[in-house]
């Protein structure tokens, strides 16, 4: 990937990159206290949105009220201004793709065939179901290769790519991606944050891992127990306090010699146990 030029990665998302809003969102399963509480944000067109949180502080729950899986109890989500819940599935998904945490294990379909389900929204405005945009995501993820295996049989980190690629076919102006990086090994997680922060369309992608999203994203969401806490640029948000009430660890900020982004390293307090 890291000779493919950010060209190929442009054709294949969507031109007119989305603005998405969320006001006093609250979701929860029915009769139960709500897991996501008070959510107001916006993300601004073309911008990358990382959500951090410690595990279960609601990052793939509010993912999901998102696109359109959660309605929300109270509150909206707005694409472009309009309810998603006014919108057609069909219109969320010519404009809205998704990478989910667990995909599925095994379809019985080839590389190439899991990756041409992402033009499945668009197919009837293509009179011929291009193969052109599947060659250029299984180029950009370093799938070529793979084209015609067994999905699978592949790894989990191979998988992860996958998904991605069919994502990006699905040529979205809004990419929602849930811990797209857990599987990667470190070239193909820079290498996918990288890509991310280069495409024109807006992301939004939940990590786990504080220093990937502070070295990427725009803004960084801090989730802690369903509830919005911070929400600025790395530096804003991720301030050593933070960090020490929100995950409990030491935090060291300086900024990176070879990209002058902000670096992140963490330890435990000596004090702790
Ligand atoms: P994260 O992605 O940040 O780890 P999740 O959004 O997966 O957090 O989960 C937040 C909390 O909500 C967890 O305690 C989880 O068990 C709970 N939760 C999520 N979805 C449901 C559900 N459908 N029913 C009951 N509890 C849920
Ligand atoms: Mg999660």
């Amino acid at each position: 990937m890291a000779e493919v030029p950010m060209e190929l990665a442009r054709r294949l998302v969507g031109a007119n990159p989305a603005r998405l809003t969320v006001r006093g969102l609250n979701w929860g399963p029915q009769g139960m206290a709500p897991i996501v509480r008070d959510i107001d944000f916006s993300v601004e067109p073309g911008e990358m949105l990382a959500v951090v949180g410690p595990n279960g502080a609601g990052k793939s729950s509010l993912l999901r009220c998102l696109y359109r899986f959660h309605r929300p109890s109270q509150g909206a989500v707005l694409l472009d201004g309009e309810d998603i819940w006014a919108l057609k599935p069909r219109s969320i998904a010519r404009r809205v793709a998704t990478v989910l945490q667990e995909p599925a294990s095994d379809f019985g379909l080839s590389v190439a065939e899991i990756i041409e389900l992402g033009l499945t929204p668009h197919l009837d405005q293509f009179s011929d179901p291009a193969y052109g945009p599947v060659e250029d995501a299984l180029a950009l993820m370093n799938l070529t290769p793979f084209a015609g295996r067994d999905f699978g049989s592949l790894s989990g980190g191979e998988k992860q790519r996958v998904m991605i690629a069919r994502a990006l076919v699905q040529k979205p102006d809004l990419l929602i991606l849930d811990e797209p990086t857990n599987h990667l090994d470190i070239r193909h997680q820079l290498e996918v944050l990288d890509l991310l922060a280069g495409l024109p369309t807006t992301v939004i992608v939940s990590l786990h891992d504080l220093a990937l999203a502070s070295a990427h994203a725009d803004r960084v969401l801090v989730l802690e127990q369903g509830r919005s806490v911070q929400l600025g640029t790395p530096l804003e948000a991720l301030t050593p306090d933070n960090i020490r009430r929100i995950f409990a660890v030491e935090a060291a900020i300086d900024s990176h010699p070879a990209t002058g982004r902000p670096r992140f390293s963490f330890h435990l307090n000596s004090s702790d146990p």
